[in-house]
């Protein structure tokens, strides 16, 4: 029988890189082998030395086709040498995920992002002026309040139909705009599913005409921004019941402003103002249930003393690889 892998990866693109596929026939239940691309048209090579090679990462079932289909996420590697390309993140991930694996760090996701129509304005600002304030959009119901909630449906059947670690969705507070949460699981886990997941929500809203844009500050003005809030826990902050460990995780990010922020993502400076349940980019704090401050612990791990922390400043056109190798290395270089 034969089969379609759907062969999805990273470009090259700047600031913020795209995702790609293409298709691969599979015959005789064979596995999905190392394969290639043209690398000059994906700005990842020049048309002279153009060949680029796809390592496959993370397989899983395709939502789409159905069937024995898959979905085949990979890393991209320089041909000559098999070694990593420069827009390969994944690779220093892996890296410094095993050097600290004895700390068992769990990551959970949250995606925000908005849809846009095709003449680039968020679906549901009129085509003239805008929309009545925020305040009735996030978690909304009914007309006028939320849109495009059919895509939502079919994205997160999807998501579970390819056995991705989706937890919820959820309207967010700019109209056009929704959120998904990917975990919770480790750094490579959490970050293949999520780039998966959004792969299949620009497949998804294709069919619709609606465009899918990952901006950090997609609306300028008075509109939120989108982010993509990044959870986490080592085994001692699960564990450990007098707080010490989350503490501790706090300030050392706290250490360590310039570094995170660079690696979160294009255009941070224009959401991370300040307002907007936003902490400004160039400082940094940490408080219990705090909304405007760079870290939130929530209140259910104050009260127990143990759990994770959720720092709120990675935006949603993060590369998920970059931002848990961060985390990772920082927190657990720590201690
Ligand atoms: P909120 O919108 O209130 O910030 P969400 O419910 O959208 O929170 O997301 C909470 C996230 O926290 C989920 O992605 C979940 O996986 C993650 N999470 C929960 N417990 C842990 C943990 N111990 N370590 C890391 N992440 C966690
Ligand atoms: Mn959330
Ligand atoms: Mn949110
Ligand atoms: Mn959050």
């Amino acid at each position: 029988m034969a089969r379609q892998a759907e062969y999805i990866w990273i470009d090259g693109t700047e600031p913020t890189p795209l995702l790609r596929s293409k298709t691969k026939i599979i015959r005789d239940g064979g596995e999905a082998p190392v394969w290639g691309f043209d690398g000059s048209s994906t700005n990842q090579a020049t048309g002279e030395s153009s060949d680029c090679e796809l390592k496959p990462v993370f397989t899983c079932p395709d939502p789409i086709r159905g069937g024995d289909n898959i979905l085949v996420m990979c890393e991209v590697n320089l041909a000559v040498n098999d070694s990593p390309h420069p827009t390969n993140t994944r690779d220093a991930c892996a890296a410094v995920a095993k050097k600290y694996a004895s700390h068992e760090m769990i990551f959970g996701i949250e995606q925000e992002y908005t849809f846009l129509r095709t003449d680039g304005e968020p679906l549901g600002f009129p085509v003239r002026g805008y929309p009545a304030p925020q305040g009735p959009y996030y978690c909304g119901v009914g007309a006028g309040r939320v849109y495009a909630r059919e895509i939502i449906e079919e994205h997160t059947q999807a998501c579970l139909d390819a056995d991705l670690l989706i937890e919820g969705t959820n309207a967010e507070v700019m109209p056009g705009q929704w959120e998904f949460q990917i975990g919770a699981a480790d750094a490579l886990t959490v970050s293949d599913h999520l780039y998966v997941a959004r792969w299949l929500l620009h497949r998804v809203a294709e069919d619709y005409d609606v465009v899918v844009s990952l901006d950090a500050k997609p609306a300028k003005g008075d509109w939120n921004g989108a982010g993509a809030h990044t959870n986490f826990s080592t085994k001692a902050m699960r564990e450990d019941t007098d707080m010490k460990a989350i503490e501790a995780a706090c300030q050392a990010i706290g250490k360590k402003i310039d570094l995170h922020i660079a690696g979160y993502g294009h255009d941070i400076e224009s959401r991370l103002t300040g307002a907007h349940e936003t902490a400004p980019y160039y400082e940094f704090s940490y408080g219990v249930s705090n909304r405007a401050a760079s870290i939130r612990i929530p209140w259910q791990v104050q009260r127990v003393g143990k759990g994770y922390a959720e720092d709120r400043r990675p935006n949603a056109n993060c590369d998920p690889y970059t931002v848990t190798r961060l985390i990772t290395e920082t927190v657990c270089s720590a201690v």
